[in-house]
């Protein structure tokens, strides 16, 4: 049911009270308590983490029995849940960003764009944990700034800029692959809308930066060509390898960028 979580989110966003998920009954697929349960436990997690408490229920009626089903509906409507805050009127449009024309229904930017139609409304928490179609970065110091992660990043949401890593939390779908991918075990992702690392709370901008290092320059030409944590990683590794590859340089080979590198080698 990845329809479920988007669509309850557009509903709450237009107002409603309480979203009840119905699967068809009997042997469908579509009832029984797995993984409904789960998904409803998640859903209830991320209205409560947004201040409106469980609002949320799934029913799977049995055919043979309307009676009970009717039932458990109307305590679910009259017993269950209180008023929203979030008044009626709000109609969903599936754009989070502005950045594309009317996104397909997919569970990332309609959960965004109703989730920041319910935040003026509620009190909520600083990080809604049941939107786990989110994710947010942790990088640490072992980072050495290769292109790796932005490479493996299906959604564009992290770029390296000189000697920084810089994350766009809006378009993290939580697929882990920049995390799979990291040669140095220097990202961690978890789940998660971080309501302040939106561009509304962050001066209009999308963009932060989650690492930072130094570049290296050149040491023949100046221009700044990889970050120091890269060229000593490098250096490292194959130093011992090409040592007197370039016999009139001065220093590690690895201190001269790729242009440099290739004239002092072929050009002796
Ligand atoms: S978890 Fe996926 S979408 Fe998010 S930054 Fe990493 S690779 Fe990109």
């Amino acid at each position: 049911m990845p329809w479920a979580k988007p669509t309850s989110c557009t509903r709450l966003a237009a107002g409603a009270d309480g979203v009840a998920i119905v699967g068809c009954g009997g042997d469908c697929l579509h009832s029984g308590p797995d993984p409904k349960a789960e998904l409803v436990t998640r859903l209830n997690r991320a209205t409560s983490d947004l201040g409106l408490g469980e609002r949320v229920a799934f029913f799977a009626p049995a055919p043979d029995d309307p009676g009970a089903f009717a039932e458990n509906v109307g305590q679910f409507v009259d017993a269950g849940i209180d008023e929203s805050p979030v008044p009626t009127g709000h109609e969903a449009t599936g754009v989070a960003d502005g950045s594309t024309p009317n996104p397909e229904f997919n569970t990332h930017e309609w959960a965004l764009e109703s989730v920041r139609a319910i935040l003026p409304h509620v009190d909520a928490d600083d990080v809604i944990t049941g939107l786990d179609s989110f994710g947010r970065v942790d990088v640490n110091d072992d980072c050495t700034f290769t292109p790796t992660c932005s490479n493996l990043c299906p959604t564009d949401a992290l770029r390296r800029e000189d000697a920084g890593l810089e994350f766009n939390h809006e378009r993290c779908v939580h697929c882990g692959l920049c995390e799979a991918g990291c040669m140095e075990d220097a990202i961690r992702v978890d789940g998660g809308l971080e309501v302040e690392l939106l561009p509304e709370h962050n001066d209009g901008d999308a963009w932060t930066t989650v690492a930072e290092g130094e570049m290296r320059e050149c040491r023949r030409c100046g221009k700044p060509f990889t970050s120091e944590a890269s060229a000593e990683k490098i250096s490292d590794e194959v130093g011992d390898v090409v040592a007197g590859i370039a016999s009139d340089t001065t220093g590690d080979i690895f201190e001269y960028c790729g242009d440099c590198r290739a004239k002092l080698v072929y050009d002796r």
